[in-house]
C-alpha cells in the first residue's frame, strides 16, 4: 500500500478500498471518486482600518445522489482545497452510514480567524454567504459549523442569505443559535451519538461500559461531553488531554472537576500545573501523573477516544496502542497505515463516519424543524438520535460480518453501496 500523505489521499484510500469491495464499475467510480462540484471564489471584505482583504474560499459538493449536499464550513489557515475535498467526501459517506437523506459537502476559508476582530469576522462570514448564495440553499446544499465556525457565524450567514435571496430560510444552515432556529441537543450531539454507538458495541460484543478504562484526547465540545456520559455510566476516565498536554490517573479522573479547572485555567492540567510548573505533592496525593498527548495515545486503557485532531494515530504509534477499542470522535484520527497494523494487533477502531455522525444527525433534525416549523423537545431529539445511531451501528456490524471485514471497511462499503444504489435508481448509472 502506497503511503497516503494528504488528508484527501487518506480519505480516498478508505473510499477506494470500498469501491473494490462493492465492485463498482468504472463509471460509478468516476462519479463517486470525485466531487460533483467545486465552487471557489476570492471573497473580499472590509477590515476595521478601512482596507480590503481577499481570502480563498471554497464549497466542495461531493455528492447529492441521496439528498442535498450537507457539511460544515471551516475557517483555518490550512483549509486548502485538498483538505476540503477530503472532508466533503467523508460527509457523503457519513450521511449514508446513518441513512439520513443528504449527500456530502464541505466549505472552507483559508484564514486564521483568531487574527480578525469580531466585526471583521462578521463581515467575512456575511461575504462568504453572499458570494456562495447561489451554490447553497435549503434544497441544494445546507452548511453547518466546523473548526472555528460557531452558532453566531451560522446566524450571520443565515441572515445574509435571507437578505440576498429575499426569502425566509430557517433551513438553509444548521448549527444556529437556539434563539434563531437552532435545535435542542445540537451542542451535545456528537458525543451523545458516540456514546450510543458505544452502548450498542458493548451490547453486541458483550462487555460493560462500567468496566472500561477510558483515555480521551481533546477536552472540547466532543471530548468533554463524552467524558461526562462515560463517567455517569460508571466507566473510569483514566486520562484526558488538550493542546497543552494531559493527566493520567489509574484510579480515575472526575470530568466535572477537570471541566471546572479547564474553564478557570484554560487547561485540563489546571488543577496541578501552571504552564510547565506542576505541584508534585498534589499530583502524588491524588495519584495523578502529568502526561503528553503522545503518552495518552499509548496509555494503559480499554477504550481510546481521539477527540481533537486528524492524523494522530499513525504507523509510528499504532503498534504501541494498548486500547482494545478506538472510538473516533475526531475526523480522520487513524491513518490507513495504522488501520492495517490494527488488523494484526487486534485493536478495533469504530470509524469516524459512524462514531461522530451524531452531529450531522441532529443537524438533520434541525433542518427538519426549520422546514416544518415544529420545535422538538430535548427528549425527542435524544430518542430519535438514539434510534438512528443504534440502527447505523447494527447496519455497519452486519455489513462487516457479511464481508468478514473491519467496522471501518463495513461502514465505507455500506455507505458506498447506499450512494450507488441512489445513483442507480436515479438513472445516473445502470
Ligand atoms: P473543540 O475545539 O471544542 O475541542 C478540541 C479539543 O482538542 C480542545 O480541548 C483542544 O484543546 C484539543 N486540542 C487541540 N489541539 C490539540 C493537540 N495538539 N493535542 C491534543 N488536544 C488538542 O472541537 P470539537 O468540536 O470537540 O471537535 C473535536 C474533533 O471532533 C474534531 O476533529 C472535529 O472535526 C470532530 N467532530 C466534531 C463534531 C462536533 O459536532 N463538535 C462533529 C463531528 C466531528
Amino acid at each position: 500500500m502506497a503511503k497516503a500523505s494528504t488528508p484527501y489521499e487518506r480519505a480516498l484510500s478508505f473510499v477506494h478500498a470500498a469501491f473494490d469491495r462493492v465492485q463498482l464499475n468504472e463509471k460509478e467510480r468516476a462519479i463517486l471518486g470525485n466531487p460533483q462540484n467545486i465552487v471557489s471564489h476570492e471573497v473580499e471584505f472590509d477590515l476595521d482600518d478601512g482596507k480590503k482583504q481577499k481570502v480563498h474560499a471554497y464549497r466542495v459538493q461531493h455528492s447529492n445522489a441521496r439528498g442535498p449536499y450537507k457539511g460544515g464550513i471551516r475557517f483555518h489557515p490550512e483549509a486548502d482545497i485538498e483538505e476540503v475535498k477530503a472532508l466533503a467526501t467523508l460527509m457523503s459517506m457519513k450521511t449514508a452510514v446513518v441513512g439520513i437523506p443528504y449527500g456530502g459537502a464541505k466549505g472552507g476559508i483559508q484564514i486564521d480567524p483568531k487574527k480578525l476582530s469580531r466585526t471583521e469576522l462578521e463581515r467575512m462570514s456575511r461575504a462568504y454567504a453572499r458570494t456562495f448564495a447561489s451554490a447553497i440553499g435549503p434544497n441544494i446544499d445546507i452548511p453547518a459549523p466546523d473548526v472555528n465556525t460557531t452558532p453566531q457565524i451560522m446566524a450571520w450567514m443565515r441572515d445574509e442569505y435571507e437578505k440576498v435571496t429575499k426569502t425566509y430560510a430557517p433551513d438553509v444552515i444548521t448549527g444556529k443559535p437556539l434563539s434563531f432556529g437552532g435545535s435542542l441537543g445540537r451542542d451535545r450531539a456528537t458525543a451523545r451519538g458516540g456514546f450510543f454507538v458505544l452502548e450498542q458495541l458493548a451490547k453486541r460484543e458483550a462487555f460493560e461500559i462500567k468496566n472500561m478504562r477510558v483515555a480521551i484526547q481533546g477536552f472540547g465540545n466532543a471530548g468533554a461531553e463524552i467524558a461526562g456520559y462515560l463517567h455517569e455510566a460508571g466507566a473510569t476516565i483514566v486520562a484526558v488531554s488538550d493542546s497543552q498536554g494531559g493527566i493520567y490517573s489509574k484510579e480515575g479522573l472526575d470530568p466535572k472537576r477537570i471541566h471546572k479547572y479547564k474553564s478557570e485555567t484554560g487547561s485540563v492540567r489546571g488543577e496541578y500545573c501552571q504552564g510547565s510548573v506542576c505541584d508534585i505533592k498534589k499530583l502524588k496525593l491524588d495519584n495523578t501523573e502529568v502526561i503528553t498527548n503522545e503518552d495518552l495515545l499509548v496509555c494503559d486503557c480499554d477504550l481510546l477516544i481521539p477527540a481533537a485532531l486528524d492524523n494522530v494515530i499513525t504507523e509510528k504509534n499504532a503498534k504501541d496502542i494498548k486500547a482494545k477499542f478506538i472510538l473516533e470522535l475526531a475526523n480522520g484520527p487513524v491513518t490507513p497505515e495504522a488501520d492495517e497494523i490494527f488488523k494484526k494487533t487486534g485493536v478495533t477502531p469504530i470509524p469516524d463516519i459512524l462514531a461522530n455522525a451524531g452531529g450531522v444527525t441532529v443537524s438533520y433534525f434541525e433542518w427538519v424543524q426549520g422546514r416544518s416549523g415544529n420545535m422538538w423537545t430535548a427528549e425527542r431529539v435524544d430518542t430519535e438520535l438514539r434510534r438512528i445511531m443504534l440502527a447505523a451501528f447494527d447496519d455497519v456490524r452486519s455489513e462487516a460480518k457479511r464481508q468478514n471485514c473491519t467496522y471501518r471497511e463495513g461502514a465505507f462499503s455500506l455507505a458506498v453501496g447506499r450512494i450507488v444504489e441512489a445513483m442507480r435508481v436515479r438513472g445516473w448509472v445502470s
